[in-house]
């Protein structure tokens, strides 16, 4: 067994109680976590708050700033090999994931590094003639930043990388469920030179979240989650009046009109619902294809999907890994035998593997006779598929607009005419035409309806994590006059 710290007030220590942590591929524990009490939560909020107020944080320059977050940049690239290591085996994504996705999460801390001394306010041509106005962005305060298990190293560098390149300060909660990589991360960041307590790593479950996001001295929360958790993200965070962003789940579309290039589309959408185990937000879940080429899409798809190399998360040959844990595979064989008892038909797949750990083979449910087959409106978070067809671009429009969620999009056609106007109806924080799930530090991410809203990425990200301050400034040197002289 390991034994993992948290990292509070640049203090690493164990925490007074702990927990064991799973190890997805095998269903054993392999290391003790330490399990963050209601006065851990205080003391990891109170040193952000000294840190923010009160280090040489609260008067670094931007800059500098940007400086330390250029050090962590790199030492999250020195590191990524390990870092990866762990997320693999706490959480079962597979290694040639998370050897790839960490590597990039740098590129994250450097394009916040890059941002931090171009954060700026702004002068208003006032209609007075003898006031100068402007504005100032100063960074909103100490920040609660809880994530999910899937992705949690590149789901918090887009909440900690803006929030510090704004001067803010951040108690991050990692999740219940595989957070070795985060408390790693925490020994990584201590190495980069930052003050005391301007992050601060923690682990536990809803307990620990609640306390953190209802927490008075916090002034924003930034979540990614679930929607019914970020229900009681939204409740907590009333306590404190606090802002909040909220990354939630999909439902996504991945919508092949008849005249796209089939082979294209097929290994974009296998990659769209299969990578990651189907366990991420933004999975194309939802195949909405043209009738027309539906018989041979699917054939060319199920071929694929039972092609799947699925296996051990830390072999680099695997394409398919265990489930995160036993709850989501519960999850994913309750919800194939309802949809399959709404009429959906199992094309591949559907069955836990006959094997130790939480594997969950790639699946595929054609639902186009079962239009209320629950696999339609509810999120899997694993590597199922739910296809519909539709006869006209109207229909498809309808019919990926259909859900409660409004994150990722997908538009597969060689028309330009008929893309923009899939661009144009689709409603969704993402379209991605003639591709699937690219992403970049540079882009804006996140949704609306039940997919939460605020974004991550890119420029606004850093903004969000500002508060803009009026500054009035009399230019006049004569006195100011008695107001009540015409009394
Ligand atoms: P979850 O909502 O169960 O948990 C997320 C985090 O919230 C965990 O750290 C958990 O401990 C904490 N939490 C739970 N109850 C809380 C409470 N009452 N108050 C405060 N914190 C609380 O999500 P999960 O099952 O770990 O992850 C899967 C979900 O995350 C999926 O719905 C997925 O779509 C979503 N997700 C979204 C994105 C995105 O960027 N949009 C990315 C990855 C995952």
């Amino acid at each position: 067994m390991q034994d993992f710290q948290q990292y509070i007030g640049g203090a690493f220590e164990d925490g007074c109680a702990s927990f064991d942590s799973l190890d997805p591929a095998t269903g054993k524990s392999w290391a003790r976590m330490p399990a963050a009490s209601a006065q851990d939560v205080n003391r990891a909020v109170r040193a952000a708050e000294d840190a923010f107020y009160g280090s040489e944080w609260a008067s670094m320059t931007a800059s500098l700033r940007g400086k330390l977050l250029l050090r962590l940049a790199d030492l999250v690239a020195e590191n990524a090999p390990r870092l990866a290591e762990l997320e693999t085996r706490d959480t079962g994504k597979i290694i040639r994931e998370t050897s790839a996705q960490i590597a990039y999460v740098a590129e994250y801390y450097r394009y916040y590094a890059g941002l931090a001394d171009k954060i700026e306010g702004a002068h208003l041509p006032i209609d007075k003639p003898d006031m100068e106005v402007w504005l100032r962005r100063e960074p909103i305060g100490v920040v609660a930043a809880v994530v999910p298990w899937n992705s949690q190293l590149f789901l918090s560098a887009v909440k900690i990388g803006p929030a510090l390149a704004a001067g803010c300060t951040v108690v991050l909660k990692a999740s219940e469920e595989g957070p070795a990589p985060m408390l790693e991360f925490a020994r990584i960041f201590d190495q980069a030179g930052f003050p005391a307590g301007v992050l601060n790593v923690i682990t536990g479950g809803p307990e620990a979240g609640a306390a953190l996001t209802a927490h008075e001295k916090v002034a924003h929360v930034a979540f990614t989650g679930g929607p019914e958790t970020a229900r009681h993200i939204v409740r907590n965070s009333a306590e404190n009046l606090a802002s909040t962003s909220l990354e939630l789940g999909g439902k996504s579309p991945f919508i092949v009109f008849e005249d796209a290039d089939i082979e294209s589309a097929v290994n974009a959408q296998v990659s769209g619902i299969f990578a990651a185990t189907g366990q991420s937000c933004v999975a194309g879940s939802r195949l909405v294809v043209a009738n027309s080429i539906k018989d041979q899409f699917l054939a060319r798809l199920k071929e694929k999907a039972e092609a799947v190399v699925i296996g051990a998360p830390d072999d680099m040959a695997t394409e398919v890994g265990p489930l995160c844990t036993k709850a989501q595979r519960d999850h994913a064989l309750a919800l194939i035998e309802a949809s399959q008892a709404a009429g959906a038909r199992l094309v591949t797949g559907g069955k836990a593997l006959d094997r130790e750990g939480f594997y969950f083979p790639p699946t595929i449910l054609d639902c186009s006779d079962a239009p209320d087959a629950s696999c339609l409106s509810q999120e899997f978070f694993g590597p199922v598929l739910s296809v519909v067809s539709f006869d006209s671009e109207e229909e498809a429009l309808r019919i990926a607009n259909d859900t409660k969620f409004g994150l990722a999009s997908g538009v597969f056609t060689q028309s330009l005419t008929r893309a923009h106007r899939m661009i144009r109806g689709i409603r969704a924080g993402i379209v991605w035409v003639n591709t699937y799930r690219a992403v970049s530090p540079i882009a804006p991410f996140g949704g609306h309806g039940l997919s939460g809203h605020g974004r991550e990425g890119g420029l606004q990200a850093a903004l969000d994590y500002t508060k803009v301050k009026a500054v009035w400034l009399r230019t006049s040197d004569d006195p100011i006059p008695d107001p009540f002289v015409m009394r």
